[in-house]
């Protein structure tokens, strides 16, 4: 009787924990991440840059263009994981859903004709994160609703203000500020590398 229980609880605490760890990538990303650093800036940090800048672009991207960074993580989890005993259908559950979190990302950007059917359903059902939720992380000041897999998690972590108050605790720390995102009104000028990025010269191209 008890796995009745346990094996949803299981689904649900998987796939939230993937959803916050996601998030919390994300919210590095958007808040530290310096597009100019030296490895995580190209490949990491600078497609976040162009999203923020022009949202559809990545959607070009095939699957693992999009996912390589996060497959890597994951495989590298389920090693360590799998080293010390800990591997378990909900630790792959977490792993395979954290892998796909750009995936989703990708889902929360496309039109209803655009995302595969299922997803589109499961999207119209709100199990996983419609278009219209994930529109307001991309509405100034683009500092709220990290997380792209679920609309659980959003309300609850801004609410509390979560993440204004990590970025507390980081600066009382650290002493770091979070950095201006050249994509909200009055966030600086847009860094020259972009220019290469924008919708009519990729066309043209
Ligand atoms: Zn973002
Ligand atoms: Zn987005």
């Amino acid at each position: 009787m008890t796995q009745w229980i346990a094996v949803p609880l299981g689904i649900v605490a998987s796939v939230l924990a993937a959803e916050f760890v996601a998030g919390l990538i994300h919210w590095m990303e958007d808040t530290y991440g310096d597009p100019d650093g030296r490895f995580f800036g190209r490949w990491v940090v600078r497609p976040n840059v162009v999203h923020h800048h022009f949202p559809r672009h990545f959607l070009r991207n095939n699957w693992w263009r999009s996912s390589w960074d996060l497959v890597l993580g994951a495989v590298v989890l389920g090693v360590v994981a799998w080293a010390l005993g800990l591997l378990c259908w909900q630790v792959v559950l977490f792993l395979a859903v954290g892998a796909n979190a750009n995936q989703f990302h990708k889902w929360g950007h496309g039109i209803r004709r655009e995302n595969p059917r299922v997803v589109a359903f499961l999207q119209s059902i709100r199990v996983i994160q419609t278009p219209a939720h994930h529109a307001r992380h991309h509405t100034d000041p683009k500092s709220s609703h990290y997380c792209v897999i679920t609309e659980l998690l959003n309300p609850l972590l801004d609410r509390v203000r979560f993440w204004r108050r990590l970025e507390w605790c980081v600066l009382m720390t650290t002493g770091i500020r979070r950095r201006f995102d050249t994509s909200v009104r009055g966030g600086g000028p847009m860094p020259a590398w972009l220019e290469a990025y924008r919708p009519h010269r990729v066309s043209q191209a």
